[in-house]
């Protein structure tokens, strides 16, 4: 059995048994859970980013040393850059516009909106305090390391992408002998690094079904009923970003077939809705644009490590469709001026999430603030935002994969694949 199957089925199986279990026991096997399948799922998502380091720093600084010249750099710079901004902000315009539409919020009965923000008001305030910290100049500040080795420390993914690119470019401007040494030594952490990927995702189907597990146990499903017009019209617009708006951009702008393309991605999509991490399903998504796409390493390595922390499409469609649903629920009133904002500031506070699960709460704050929404109302949404935190994350990583291969179509990279540990890389003409 292949192992995109076995990983499915995995899903499959935490999902029925964690449902099952949260329906026989009344607020899921907090013991087992606690005991078993938490530090279980906690072990293999700590393997995948445990990998993240070394891979971006390697495959971003190869990647740019490869592309052979600055002119080269600054065209795939660009269209990756055109790509990002254009794909996050029709996806923000699609989740503001379904919210106009079905309007969730203006029949959330009251009684249920008063006792969902007292549940949860206690865990609104982390991401309160955080709000007033998180969007400000400092963000573009930090971008620049002073201490990259501190900066790795800390997983501060901009300040590891800065310092990889500027060694990368530091190898384009330098003579060849002389940077061999490095670039080879970056390019053995790259092959080393995809080879650990391809280890921790053996236990993938084990380590999905204790992560999936872990959250459907405990779960409170009748919150799901509460606000299911809320969850439907954001998973609808997220599948349609997804199958409609990708498919476009792969058939037109990079002429290859969307069912190839998405059999390819499976396992990329199923990291990224068990994780809810970009920057845990990174790795995998290296391994398989340049494994199973066909996309150059050079390409992989520049526009995907990139795009895991600054291309959020499912986040900014998220924030917009949030916003509008909770100046709904509190009779508020959005002109189109005001949405219009709402729009904006969700593709621009997209840019600065972090990949990992629930960055996006105390951004969703600073849109509220600023359209005159009361920060308190994150509460409402607090206890389904994992839910629909793993089908954003689906959305955010296979827009950069999307990216890679418009990329790849303009910019096609080397023919033999120096960073990839398998000597038979299919074409990218193998996808159309
Ligand atoms: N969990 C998301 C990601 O990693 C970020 C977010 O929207 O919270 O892509």
């Amino acid at each position: 059995m292949q192992l995109p199957t076995r990983i499915f089925i995995g899903l499959a199986a935490g999902a029925a048994f964690g449902v099952a279990a949260n329906l026989l026991t009344h607020g899921g096997p907090t013991r087992f859970i606690e005991l078993v399948t938490e530090p279980i799922g906690k072990m293999w998502l700590s393997a995948l980013i445990m990998v993240v380091i070394p891979m971006v720093i390697s495959t971003l600084a190869t990647g740019v040393a490869q592309l052979g010249s600055f002119k080269r750099l600054g065209r795939i710079g660009l269209i990756t850059i055109v790509c990002f901004l254009s794909l996050t902000l029709l996806s923000s315009i699609l989740g503001i516009s379904i919210m106009n539409i079905v309007a969730p919020g203006v029949d959330l009965d009251p009684a249920i909106r008063t006792k969902l923000l007292e549940t949860y008001r206690g865990q609104t305030t982390d991401a309160m305090g955080m709000s007033s910290t998180t969007f400000s100049i400092d963000l573009l500040v930090k971008i620049i390391p002073r201490n990259p080795v501190a900066a790795a420390a800390s997983g501060d993914m901009l300040a590891v992408i800065f310092f990889a690119l500027m060694i990368g470019v530091a190898l384009l401007m330098i003579p060849e002998e002389k940077g061999a040494p490095v670039r080879n030594f970056l390019d053995s952490v790259a092959h080393i690094s995809i080879a650990t990927i391809d280890l921790i995702m053996r236990v993938a189907p084990i380590g999905v079904f204790a992560l999936i597990f872990s959250v459907t146990a405990r779960f409170g499903f009748d919150l799901l009923l509460n606000l299911a017009h809320f969850i439907v019209a954001v998973i609808a617009g997220l599948v349609i970003f997804l199958v409609v708006g990708y498919s476009l951009a792969l058939l037109l702008v990079a002429r290859v077939s969307p069912r190839t393309f998405f059999s390819r991605a499976r396992i990329v999509m199923i990291t990224a809705f068990s994780t809810s991490s970009s920057n845990a399903t990174l790795p995998t998504t290296i391994r398989v644009a340049e494994q199973s796409m066909g996309i150059s390493p050079s390409i992989a390595g520049f526009v995907l490590p990139l795009g895991a922390t600054v291309n959020m499409n499912g986040t900014a469609l998220y924030e917009g469709a949030t916003v509008l649903f909770l100046a709904q629920v509190f009779g508020i009133k959005l002109t189109l001026a005001a949405q219009v904002i709402v729009v904006l500031m969700s593709v621009l506070t997209s840019i600065g999430v972090a990949g990992i699960p629930g960055a996006s709460l105390p951004f969703i704050m600073v849109v509220l603030g600023m359209v005159g929404v009361p920060l308190e109302g994150i509460a409402i949404i607090m206890g389904i935002d994992r839910l629909l935190d793993m089908c954003r994350t689906v959305l955010n990583v296979m827009g950069d994969l999307v990216t890679a291969t418009i990329v790849s179509r303009f910019e096609p990279g080397p023919a033999v694949a120096p960073v990839s540990v398998t000597t038979s890389v299919p074409s990218q003409k193998n996808l159309g």
